[in-house]
C-alpha cells in the first residue's frame, strides 16, 4: 500500500492527487470496518491505559506517512472508541449515524465548503436555505419564519435567548443592546424553564451577561413536566418584586426522562405577561416524523423559536443542529456587515451571505447530511425508525414495572427510561461502572435525591431481547 505519498499534498484535479486520495480512504475504511467487529460497546481500557498509549504520538521531527500513522490509529486510538451503533451503548443523546449521512460526511470535508458567504457556499447556501424553509413548514410555521444551522443544541439555545433578550430590549425597553451593550436592568432579568431543562439554560444566561441568578427554575409534576400554575405564580411574584421576566423556555423531551412540556399552556402564560417562547426541542424535534407520535410533541408553532438537533433522535453524525424563528427579523442580532466578507451590496443582487443569521462565522455544510437523509429514506423510513425507539422505551416501562427488583421512574413520552435497582445509591453507581468496562455503556441521573440509571434508547437495532438481557445482566451484576 503506497498510502501517502509524501509529494500529493491536497486532493485537486491532479490525478495523482485522487488516486492517493482513493486509497488513504479506502485503507481507512478497511480499518474502520476492522474497529467495528464484536457487539460490546466499549472495549474496557480504563483512563491510565488510555493515557499511556498516546504519549508519543504528537508532532514527530519528521512525518512518519499516512500509512504508518494509519497503522497506529489502529492500534492505539480505535480500541478506545466507544460503539455508538452497538446495541449495548444507550448512555447519552448520543446517536449512531445513519448510514448515508456518513456517505455525506465524506463528501462534506472533501468539498470543505463553508456557510458564512455565498462565494464560499454557491450551492450549499442554497441547499441550507431550502432546508430551512422545508424544516419551518415542518414544525407547522409560515413564510415568515426562518432559522439558521449550529453546532449543537447548546448552541441553538444560545442564540434562541440571544434572540429573545435583544427582542425584549427592543420592543419593551427601546434599547438597542447591539450598539449600547446591556441596559442598566439587566441584573433584573429573569428566564423561566422547567427544574430538570439542560444546562444550557444557565451558560447562555451567563455568556448573555445575564447570569446563572437570570434563570428561574420552574418545578415539574409527577410526569417530569414544568408546573405552569408555579410558572405563573413565579412570574406574579418576580413582576411585584420589580423583576424583569423575558422568556419562557419549553423543553420538548428533557435530557434524562424525554418529558415533554405543555406549549400550550406555557403560551397562554407568556401571552398573558408578554414573553418570548422558547422550545427546546434538541430530543424531542425528530418525533415530528412519526405518524404515531408527534402529538406528543404539542404545537411547536405557537413558540417564537425552536431548537432542533439532528445529532440525537434524526440519528444525523454529529454536528448537526438548527435553531428556527417564528419572525425572520428576530434573527437580526446576527447581522452585522464586514467589507471583506458580506457587503450589503450581495444580498440586494440576491446573493445570500447566511453569516448574517449565525453565530459562527465559518461553520460546516451540516445542512447537506440532513437533505441527503431526508431525501435517502423519506418520512416513512424515519417514522420506522422513531417508532421502534419510542417502542423499545415503552417496553422496558412495561418490563421493569412488572420486575420486583427495580424501580422505574418515569412513564416514557420519548425514547428513555430512568428506573433503579432497589438497593442502596452506592448499588447502583458500581454497576453502571462495572458494566462500562465490561461493554455495556448506561446512563446515570438521580432523580428525588436517589442514583438511577438511565436507557436513552436511539439505536433502532435494539430488540425487546435485547433489553431483556440487559435487565437480566444489571441484576447480576
Ligand atoms: C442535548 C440537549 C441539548 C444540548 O444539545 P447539544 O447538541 O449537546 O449542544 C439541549 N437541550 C436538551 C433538552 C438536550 O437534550
Amino acid at each position: 500500500m503506497s498510502v501517502a505519498n509524501k509529494d500529493a499534498i491536497l486532493l485537486s484535479e491532479d490525478t495523482a492527487s485522487q488516486i492517493e486520495y482513493k486509497q488513504m480512504v479506502e485503507a481507512t475504511t478497511e480499518a474502520i470496518l476492522r474497529g467495528m467487529q464484536g457487539e460490546k460497546a466499549y472495549g474496557g481500557l480504563t483512563p491510565d491505559q488510555l493515557k499511556a498509549r498516546i504519549h508519543h504520538t504528537m508532532l514527530p521531527e519528521h512525518g512518519k506517512g499516512y500509512a504508518h500513522v494509519l497503522k497506529e490509529m489502529e492500534q492505539e486510538i480505535i480500541p478506545g472508541f466507544v460503539h455508538v451503533s452497538s446495541t449495548n451503548y444507550m448512555a447519552h443523546l448520543h446517536s449512531p449515524g445513519l448510514l448515508e449521512s456518513l456517505a455525506a460526511e465524506q463528501m462534506i470535508a472533501a468539498f470543505n465548503q463553508s456557510m458564512d458567504s455565498w462565494d464560499q457556499s454557491p450551492i450549499a447556501t442554497e441547499v441550507e436555505v431550502e432546508v430551512v424553509g422545508q424544516l419551518c413548514k415542518l414544525y407547522g410555521y409560515d413564510g415568515n419564519a426562518d432559522g439558521t444551522f449550529t453546532s449543537g443544541g447548546s448552541q441553538s439555545n444560545l442564540s434562541a435567548i440571544l434572540f429573545a433578550r435583544d427582542w425584549y430590549c427592543n420592543e419593551v425597553l427601546s434599547h438597542d443592546v447591539k450598539k449600547l451593550g446591556l441596559p442598566s436592568c439587566y441584573a433584573d432579568f429573569r428566564l423561566y424553564t422547567s427544574e430538570i431543562s439542560h444546562f444550557s439554560m444557565e451558560k447562555s444566561c451567563h455568556l448573555l451577561g445575564l447570569g446563572y441568578q437570570a434563570v428561574r427554575k420552574v418545578p415539574v409534576d409527577k410526569r417530569c413536566k414544568m408546573d405552569a400554575a408555579k410558572l405563573e405564580a413565579m412570574i406574579k411574584e418576580d413582576v411585584a418584586d420589580g423583576k424583569r421576566p423575558f422568556c419562557v423556555v419549553a423543553t420538548i423531551g428533557t435530557t434524562d426522562f424525554g418529558s415533554i412540556d405543555d406549549v400550550q399552556a406555557l403560551k397562554r402564560i407568556a401571552d398573558t405577561y408578554g414573553l418570548w417562547l422558547h422550545a427546546d426541542a434538541a430530543y424531542g424535534s425528530a418525533a415530528i416524523l412519526s405518524g404515531t407520535y408527534k402529538n406528543r410533541l404539542g404545537d411547536l408553532s405557537l413558540c417564537d423559536s425552536i431548537t432542533l438537533d439532528f445529532h440525537k433522535m434524526f440519528l444525523i453524525p454529529i454536528s448537526g443542529s438548527a435553531v428556527l424563528v417564528k419572525d425572520k427579523n428576530d434573527l437580526a442580532p446576527c447581522m452585522l456587515h464586514a467589507d471583506y466578507l458580506n457587503r450589503e451590496e450581495d444580498e440586494e443582487d440576491g446573493y445570500t451571505n447566511l453569516v448574517g443569521k449565525s453565530i459562527q462565522t465559518t461553520r460546516r455544510f451540516d445542512a447537506l447530511k440532513v437533505w441527503v437523509a431526508f431525501q435517502t429514506r423519506g418520512k416513512d423510513g424515519f417514522a420506522a425508525i422513531i417508532d421502534k425507539v419510542i417502542g423499545n422505551a415503552r417496553y422496558a416501562y412495561e418490563a421493569l414495572k412488572k420486575d420486583p427488583d427495580y424501580e422505574v421512574v418515569n412513564e416514557p413520552e420519548l425514547s428513555s427510561v430512568v428506573f433503579r435497582l432497589k438497593g442502596s445509591d452506592e448499588r447502583n453507581k458500581q454497576v453502571r461502572r462495572k458494566l462500562l468496562l465490561a461493554g455495556t455503556v448506561m446512563g446515570q441521573t438521580v432523580y428525588e435525591g436517589k442514583v438511577c440509571l438511565k436507557f436513552t434508547l436511539l439505536n433502532p437495532r435494539v430488540s425487546h431481547e435485547h433489553l431483556d438481557e440487559l435487565f437480566a445482566l444489571i441484576k447480576k451484576s
